[in-house]
């Protein structure tokens, strides 16, 4: 199924992932297990008694009902994380190989899940059963040993200052957490954050999207298998105004960490500042630019243009929706993403050909058709798709749009859907600009033979990551996070453990006539 260019013929990016020979398959008439509030290592119902219901967005029909936790309830989850955290509890008692072996536990039960996970995780948010499996749960498990590694590797520093003192840092943890999680990336978001929080010493509170709460609350009971404590991790499912309102403004929560919208993100950093001046860590929109010069190779850069925006539906915040084609290149460029598009298999996530799943939910649905109504108003030309798959629900034909200017809503606004808007360009200079010219600055890509192009755009974007000849190559090993309004804060790598620590300074005076 790999091929050697960047990206895969099943619709998946390139990620040296192994691809079994034998597929996995789904579960079939799965039964959900895990629906209610997670809190100190115990299922719960909400305090309100209310549920709300998670709907599969391929069959539009609901797979169960969810408790719906709101103020009370995350008042509960940060009392247990607090205790949790409290000087001599069990959880700060398990020293930093212990952590580190919990963590690898918690891969290893990931690992033994992961066909269930990829099955809960397909159903809850209509993205591609197999693109779940070799692309969230890989990220994930590789995510979980990462941070299990670092565990015991987290230390200070012995600092020169006048000799009459020793002088010397400590990495220590911040206390309780929160994580906010987004329906796109339901449980890798949740990785990205619950990993480095665990391996510092951390307890957290977690409200996963209300859209795909499920494999978020599945993990609680993985957390309690592996042996964590009760009360180190706490799920408690809800709406963003509500539960998640009532994590940001929080007075007990040391720090928060959040992936979604720049408008809630906005949201969280204002309630943060409002109640106890949280630490924040924001990872929000984008409007990446994806640029291709004319010695690209072009193949390549067509392909990766087409995963890059198509990939999820569309529904990433490092989607390519914005591709900058240099004139000479513009035809053909344009004419084979057109026949990529048209080739893009749209159906069942659960089938294993299936590249593109529905959206998520009706109102994401009716967004992205009001910027298709808006890309045709606005004088761009519709190449292929632009409507919705007829008597198909949420299902959206891959769209491809050519002569879009800078000008236009789609050029500017991230669409969150299987739109690409091809744009073109004449000078290095004149791309560049063009390319910063956002209040985003989250993820960019160039595609050129030549290392001086590549080295001068990699520079001069505005941009946390900057991909040469591919797409969506994210590691945990390296740090992923925006400029400007994508946010702040950096998620993956050794950066990440910056974000969960406290780092204080011990100086002692070492008294030399006292002997
Ligand atoms: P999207 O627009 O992609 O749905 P959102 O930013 O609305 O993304 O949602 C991301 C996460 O933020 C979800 O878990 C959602 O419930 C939560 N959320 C929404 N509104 C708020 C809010 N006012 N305060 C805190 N969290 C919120």
């Amino acid at each position: 199924m790999a091929t050697t260019n960047g990206t895969t013929d099943n619709g998946l990016p390139d990620r040296k992932t192994p691809v079994p020979s034998v597929l996995p398959h789904p579960v079939r008439d799965l039964d959900v297990q895990y629906n209610k509030i997670f809190i100190n290592n115990e299922w719960h119902s909400s305090t309100s008694s209310r549920t709300f219901p998670t709907y599969n967005p391929a069959t539009r029909q609901k797979i169960c009902d969810v408790d719906e936790g709101d103020k009370a309830d995350v008042d509960r989850a940060v009392g247990a994380a607090r205790a949790a955290f409290e000087r001599g509890s069990p959880w700060r008692q398990v020293d930093a190989t212990g952590r580190g072996r919990l963590l690898q536990k918690l891969a290893d039960l990931v690992e033994r899940e992961r066909v269930m996970l990829a099955t809960l995780e397909s159903i809850d948010t209509g993205k591609p059963f197999l693109h779940a499996f070799l692309i969230d749960l890989e990220g994930c498990i590789k995510t979980l040993r990462y941070y299990a590694g670092w565990a015991d590797k987290v230390q200070g520093r012995t600092i020169p200052v006048d000799e009459s003192f020793v002088c010397f840092t400590r990495h220590e943890p911040i206390g309780v957490c929160g994580a906010i999680t987004p329906w796109n990336f339901p449980l890798l978001m949740l990785v990205w954050k619950l990993a480095p929080a665990l391996c510092c010493g951390n307890t957290l509170v977690i409200k996963p999207a209300e859209q795909a709460p499920l494999t978020s609350l599945y993990i609680g009971s993985l957390i309690k298998e592996a042996g964590f404590p009760p009360g180190v991790v706490n799920i408690v499912p809800g709406y963003g105004p509500t539960a998640g309102a009532a994590i940001s403004s929080h007075p007990d929560i040391d720090k928060i960490a959040f992936t979604g919208s720049t408008e809630v993100g906005k949201l969280v950093q204002e309630a943060a500042s409002k109640s106890n001046l949280k630490r924040v860590a924001l990872e929000l929109g984008g409007k990446n630019p994806c640029i291709v010069f004319a010695d690209a190779d072009l193949d390549l850069a067509v392909r990766c243009a087409h995963q890059g925006v198509f990939f999820n539906q569309g529904q990433c915040c490092t989607a390519a929706s914005r591709v900058f084609v240099e004139e000479q290149i513009y035809q053909e460029f344009v004419k084979r993403s057109v026949e990529y598009a048209k080739k893009r298999l749209v159906g069942d996530p659960l089938d294993a050909q299936t590249e593109q799943g529905p959206q998520i939910d009706q109102e994401q649905f009716d967004k992205i058709l009001a910027f298709i109504e808006s890309g045709k108003k606005e004088g761009a030309r519709l190449e292929c798709g632009g409507s919705a798959i007829e008597d198909r629900g949420l299902f959206l034909h891959p769209t491809v749009f050519s002569e879009v200017t800078d000008n236009m809503r789609i050029a500017k606004e991230e669409i969150f859907g299987p739109v690409q808007s091809i744009m073109k360009f004449r000078s290095i200079e004149e791309v560049i600009k063009r390319a910063n010219n956002t209040d985003y600055g989250l993820t960019a890509a160039v595609f050129t033979k030549s290392l001086d192009t590549a080295l001068t755009v990699a520079s001069a974007l505005q941009s946390g990551t900057v991909w040469v000849n591919c797409y969506n190559a994210l590691h945990a090993q390296a740090p992923f996070g925006g400029f400007k309004m994508s946010g702040n804060g950096r998620e993956l790598g050794e950066y990440a453990l910056a974000e969960y620590t406290e780092v204080k300074t011990v100086t002692i005076k070492v008294c030399q006539d006292n002997h």
